[in-house]
């Protein structure tokens, strides 16, 4: 069940905003691509990369998630791979979330082994107290606690990814 807000649509523009302001700075003589995660990222990924102020490139990539449970089993595998050639390309990565930091660890030696120019991460939430691998975050949209959440992209077992705003979720008692 939903059981409270954790970030409001308002709160999402003004994190919105912010990444937007930072990364297009960023983006100075670059030649930048942008991967989104599927598919948690692709809500935050499309609204991020509409407020950027020049054209980039995109591009997604598929590991496997956690399923219809609620932690992280620890190996990752390539569902989709990535269509554009990003060799000596400045490269984006774009995430929902970074949890234990497993998921991304993976991700980054994937695209690390393509030969971008350079490799950054935004990430709309982080869980730092949940991190078990050290893994650099350039862009963090908001730290938040350890608690399960729902919306904007992240799912429970496919479901809720459609809500406009970030929920905690927790399981029904009993079941
Ligand atoms: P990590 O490998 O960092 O533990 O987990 C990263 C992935 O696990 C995220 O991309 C996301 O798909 C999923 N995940 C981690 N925490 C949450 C959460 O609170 N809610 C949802 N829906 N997914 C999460």
């Amino acid at each position: 069940m939903l059981k409270r807000r954790v970030v409001t649509k308002q709160e999402l523009d003004g994190i919105l905003e912010r990444l937007a302001d930072e990364i297009n700075r960023d983006l100075e003589g670059k030649d930048p691509v942008f991967v989104g995660v599927l598919k948690g990222a692709v809500y935050f990924f499309t609204a991020l990369t509409q407020r950027l102020t020049r054209s980039v490139a995109v591009d997604f990539i598929q590991v496997s998630s956690y399923g219809a449970s609620t932690s992280s089993s620890g190996m990752v595998t390539l569902i989709k791979d990535l269509t554009v050639d990003i060799a000596g390309k400045d490269v984006y990565v774009v995430e929902d979330i970074v949890d234990t930091g497993i998921t991304l660890v993976d991700v980054l030696a994937l695209i690390a082994a393509r030969h971008p120019r350079s490799l950054k991460v935004v990430a709309l939430l982080s869980k730092p107290s949940r991190r078990k691998r050290e893994v650099p975050v350039d862009f963090v949209g908001m730290e938040i606690p350890d608690v399960f959440v729902v919306g904007f992209g992240l799912d429970f077992a496919e479901q809720f990814r459609n809500l406009p705003e970030i929920w905690e979720f927790a399981m029904e008692e009993g079941g």
